[in-house]
């Protein structure tokens, strides 16, 4: 997440006017307490007066996810990305321990895993990613750690394993591989960035002559944004580090340490010393497979919400909204998209509780803090155009590697989120 971004955004917010509370006895549900979820409970309970508010979530660990790649390169614990779900939520916030097993938006309920049927006026979905590492032949996630596999996605713990992997690697060198999955996916730069860091570490230890480093992209391009994509290619060519184009991890023999790519031209076979396996990413079950998802087009096949990509509400059932890494929508899977996301769908809510019409619309902004050695990042901004949207221009160029961007990602970025949680960003 762009810290600048929510920085930017707690600007705005702190100098306008707050917006008026509207009243309402709506029973509004929230399925899921991540990122977004958080945000909506806390952004709702500021704006109305009156209502119910309920959350569902099993989880009671809350996990900073953007940690996770500072996990993976050694300079944090696993304990940085961890937190407590409840210490998140507004004091009259209803929170229901349990899954949304099913969602039924014909008939405005939700049933969770413990079998209660929970009514409600307004919906808000935010059940964020499944990690589809089932997809991956021979994958298996209690492994991480060992044999130079890596995984920074799992979990905080995963990622504490992925850096005891690599920390050994960085001993003798050897081949690297990094790749990403053929699926839309949370943090797309983030399977960029490691390749970066695992090159600097290698670097600095004094190994990175004995070894090869390879990034095998899905398609044919490094990153969505093709400005973006073009100077990531330029710093890999930089940095000797050699890319595969059109190649999906289909399987893995992780005691053999070999991977196999799907590839427009069949099955490619390659020995790694070191690995970062980013599996496929799928909408969670609950809601792919329920009405909420599309059912045609780019993003029916992986179960994304069937969203308005402007004001996140649902099309077809407009009681509902769909915020965060849930949404089927062209960009936005970031922490930095839900700040943005958030204020919209609840403007957009509260006008219609009131009587009014909102014109507040989400433009896509997406922020990736490009990591490309330790000390140095790119704070890339953008939106549904691919225009890039800075959100200091003249003070931090996206493209540059600064030491100012990295301070954004390592330090700045964490009380942001924990702000935006909040309400307070
Ligand atoms: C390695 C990594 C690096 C990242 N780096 C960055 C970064 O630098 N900048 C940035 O902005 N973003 C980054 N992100 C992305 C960011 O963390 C996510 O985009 C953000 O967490 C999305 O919020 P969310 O609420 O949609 O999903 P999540 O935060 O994942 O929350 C989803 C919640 O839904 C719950 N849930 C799932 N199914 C159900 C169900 N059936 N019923 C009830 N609850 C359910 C889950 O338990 C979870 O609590 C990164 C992510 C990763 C993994």
């Amino acid at each position: 997440m762009g810290a600048a971004g929510l920085a930017a955004g707690g600007l705005v917010s702190a100098c306008a006017p707050a917006p008026e509370r509207v009243q309402t006895s709506a029973h509004i549900v929230i399925a899921g307490a991540g990122a977004a979820g958080l945000t909506a409970a806390s952004r709702l309970a500021q704006r109305l007066d009156g209502a119910r508010i309920t959350i569902i979530d099993p989880r009671v660990r809350h996990l900073y996810q953007p940690g996770f790649t500072l996990i993976a390169a050694g300079l944090q614990p696993a304990r940085y990305s961890v937190s407590r779900t409840a210490s998140y939520l507004p004091r009259d916030v209803n929170w229901i321990e349990a899954g949304v097993a099913e969602f039924d938006p014909d008939a405005n309920t939700v049933v969770t895993s413990t079998g209660q049927r929970v009514r409600y006026d307004y919906l808000f979905a935010a059940v964020g990613i499944d990690l589809d590492y089932g997809a991956i032949e021979g994958m298996d996630t209690s492994l991480i750690g060992q044999n130079g596999l890596g995984s920074v996605y799992h979990s905080p713990e995963a990622a504490e394993a992925t850096w005891r992997s690599l920390d050994r690697f960085a001993e003798t060198g050897g081949e690297a591989l990094f790749l990403r999955p053929a699926t839309e996916m949370k943090c797309a730069g983030a399977p960029l960035k490691y390749t970066f860091i695992v090159d600097d570490i290698l670097r600095r230890r004094g190994t990175r002559s004995r070894s090869a480093l390879t990034y095998a992209a899905h398609n044919n391009v490094l990153f969505s944004v093709p400005i973006v994509s073009e100077k990531v290619r330029m710093l890999y060519q930089d940095r000797a580090v050699d890319t595969l184009y059109g190649h999906v991890l289909k399987s893995i023999d992780p005691g053999a340490r070999r991977a196999v790519f799907d590839t427009p031209g069949g099955e490619v076979e390659r020995a790694y010393d070191f690995i970062n396996v980013i599996p496929p990413m799928r909408a969670a079950a609950a809601l792919r497979n329920s009405p909420l998802a599309w059912t045609s087009g780019p993003y029916a096949f992986d179960g994304w919400a069937e969203v308005d990509r402007y004001t996140l509400r649902h099309v077809r059932f407009p009681n509902v909204f769909v915020v965060g890494d849930a949404t089927g929508v062209p960009k936005g899977k970031t922490a930095a998209s839900v700040k943005w996301q958030v204020p919209v769908a609840i403007d957009h809510l509260a006008a219609e509780l009131a009587g009014t019409q909102s014109d507040s619309r989400y433009d896509g902004y997406t922020s990736c803090p490009l990591i490309t050695r330790l000390g140095r990042a790119m704070l890339v901004e953008f939106d549904y155009q691919d225009n890039l949207t800075p959100s200091f221009p003249g003070v931090i160029a996206p493209l540059e590697e600064l030491w100012i961007s990295w301070v954004m990602k390592t330090i700045a970025l964490k009380p942001t989120y924990v702000s935006m949680l909040r309400g307070e960003a």
